[in-house]
């Protein structure tokens, strides 16, 4: 079974707001079992939606309308779904009635725009909304031989949410065939896209029960891998077949195949190894303790550090002599070196990192130029530096930055 889904509301076509119900709905049908294979955001035309309502009937199974279902004139996904079907618009007097109630519970006067959200597509199943006025409706219809399912659901996320979990879910159960998805998402650095594609697709490519896309991040590649079965075990097993087969191509160039970041990695080996770690950054600005930092509990192996963007405060927090910088320049190999070692014995750290580079767009040189960057990472057994010359721009450069060096945090504890 295949599902589609149809947002309607031209807010959504507006750069000011964006859609997420699509992706909350999504989420959910793969839980049961069904596949999105499109989604479009419509304006609030009635026209329009009738247009795609019937285009949608004839090549999708499950069509999930969100959005339209208020009492104002540009509510108008009854209306539009309505026409597409041939079907009349039925006032239903015992909503009204309810309607009334709640509203006088509340002490608010009906307006007569909202009788309409009592508009019942004929032959609907109407599905109470718990968290506000206007209902889902539930709508089924043969076309040419097949059954389609029509779920209409309000735009307010929470009142869509409601809908869907307390009435959608265990009807859709009851209609759909007994089928598991099961996904996993593997992360990767240290390669970068096509190379990692290269390695990994003739493996992939034997498994064409298994979905497999590769996405490209600053300094990450994800595989999403995707398969659905008739037993949750069996879509388990050919997913972790897939994923064992691999990591052993790649090896230590995963660092999570269960979604994790690299953040959440590091300090999971941090805490494992009973280490701390301090950093001292200048062309990162802090983003690597941001990111330890976003991690609940980090307290425990994250120390601190500093932000050492002068020369003068890679001198005064980090203990880099002034003689080193003036000699070698704040980019350079010895400079990382200090500040890594400079850290780590101010903090009284397991390990200290130290992160210098020229982020740009100005700054650069032939010999230094923009998105060279020295990350080094010292322990009481030395200092290991790796130098990179990162593409893109100032904010890709300094996330790759952040990337490497907590990549080398990894390495050395895995
Ligand atoms: P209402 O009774 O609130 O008018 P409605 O069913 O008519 O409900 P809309 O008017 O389409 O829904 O949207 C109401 C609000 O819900 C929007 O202003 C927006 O904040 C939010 N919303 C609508 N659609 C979406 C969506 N697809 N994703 C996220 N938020 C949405
Ligand atoms: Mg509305």
């Amino acid at each position: 079974m295949n599902a589609e889904i149809i947002v309607v509301g031209s807010e959504l076509l507006t750069p000011f707001r964006q859609d997420t119900n699509s992706l909350y709905l999504t989420e959910k049908l793969n839980q049961l079992g069904v596949d999105v294979r499109r989604k479009t955001i419509v304006a609030d035309d009635q026209k329009q939606i009738a247009e795609l309502t019937r285009v949608a009937l004839s090549r999708s199974d499950i069509l999930i309308f969100s959005g339209g279902l208020g009492p104002t004139e540009d509510d108008l996904t009854r209306e539009g779904v309505a026409e597409a079907l041939q079907l009349e618009l039925q006032r239903d007097p015992e909503m009204l009635a309810a309607f009334e109630v709640r509203a006088a519970a509340r002490g608010w006067k009906m307006t007569a725009n909202n009788h309409k959200q009592a508009d019942v597509i004929a032959g609907a199943i109407v599905l109470a909304n718990s968290n506000g006025t206007a209902p889902g409706q539930w709508i089924t219809r043969k076309h040419d031989g097949r059954e389609r399912i029509l779920l209409l659901l309000p735009g307010p996320p929470h009142e869509l949410k409601a809908i869907f979990e307390e009435q959608c879910m265990a009807r859709l159960r009851t209609v759909l065939p007994t089928q598991f998805i099961v996904t996993r998402v593997l992360k990767i650095t240290g390669i970068g896209e096509s190379q990692c594609d290269a390695r990994v697709a003739p493996i992939y490519k034997g498994y064409t029960d298994v979905q497999t896309t590769i996405l490209a991040g600053a300094g990450e590649v994800q595989l999403h891998l995707k398969t659905h079965a008739d037993s949750i075990d069996a879509a388990q097993k050919r997913v972790d077949k897939l994923v064992e087969e691999i990591e052993n191509e790649l090896g230590d160039l995963v660092f999570s195949d269960t979604g994790e970041s690299l953040e959440q990695i590091v300090n999971y080996y941090l805490q494992m190894r009973n280490v701390s770690l301090a950093v001292a950054e200048s062309c990162t600005g802090g983003l690597v303790a941001e990111r330890l930092t976003s991690i609940s509990g980090s307290s425990r192996y994250f120390l601190g550090g500093a932000v050492v963007y002068s020369n003068e405060l890679k001198t005064r927090f980090a203990d880099v002599p002034a003689e080193m910088i003036e000699k070698h320049g704040a980019v350079s190999e010895e400079v990382a070196r200090a500040l890594a070692e400079g850290i780590r014995k101010r903090c009284g750290a397991s390990f200290g990192m130290g992160i210098t580079g020229i982020a740009g767009p100005t700054g650069g040189s032939a010999e230094k130029p923009v998105g060279l960057v020295f990350h080094a990472l010292a322990s009481e057994a030395g200092v290991e530096v790796v130098r990179k010359i990162f593409p893109g721009d100032r904010k890709h450069i300094r996330w790759f930055a952040s990337q490497t060096a907590l990549d080398m945090v990894r390495r050395k504890l895995m």
